[in-house]
């Protein structure tokens, strides 16, 4: 059975319908997906966050994750999780007002991949990029090097 799409910003974040006969639905198809949540939480829940218009300075960005079939990512600030676009790497948040932080995302072509692999599964999807420190398969700690000096401990008698 086909499994619902993963969602993005631009499947999420629509026009609400018109309210009143004859009104035309708003067009956001010309606005950049990252700018489309605030658009959304104004018309929806009347929350008026200004789209930043600065970059956090140095800010090394927030990753992207598939979080229960949604693509999202927190904001390192207040910890508010929203849904992004893939294809507008810039993380703001309408929670607190954070300006533009980068978003890592992976290219075109790998979310495109990692869309139709998910839509495979069925139930709860996840992902995780590596090195996400949200990311619940983290590499291998190194061992220190081991002390020849040291008994080997599968050599000792078990006696
Ligand atoms: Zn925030």
């Amino acid at each position: 059975m086909a499994q619902p799409p993963v969602v993005h910003a631009e499947t999420l974040y629509l026009p609400p319908a018109p309210t009143r006969k004859g009104q035309e639905r708003e067009d956001w198809s010309q606005v950049p997906g990252a700018e489309l949540v605030y658009l959304w939480m104004a018309a929806n829940l009347g929350r008026r966050t200004p789209v930043p218009t600065d970059t956090v300075p140095g800010d090394p960005g927030t990753y992207a994750r598939v979080d229960d079939n949604r693509w999202m990512a927190d904001c390192a600030a207040c910890g508010t999780g929203l849904v992004v676009s893939t294809d507008d790497p810039r993380f703001g948040c309408t929670q607190c007002g954070r300006d533009w932080v980068p978003l890592i995302v992976p290219s075109p072509d790998e979310v495109a991949a990692i869309d139709a692999d998910l839509g495979e599964i069925e139930g709860r999807r996840f992902w995780w990029a590596e090195g996400d420190p949200r990311n619940p398969v983290q590499p291998e700690p190194e061992l220190p090097p081991v002390d020849p000096s040291w008994p080997d401990p599968s050599q000792e008698d078990m006696e």
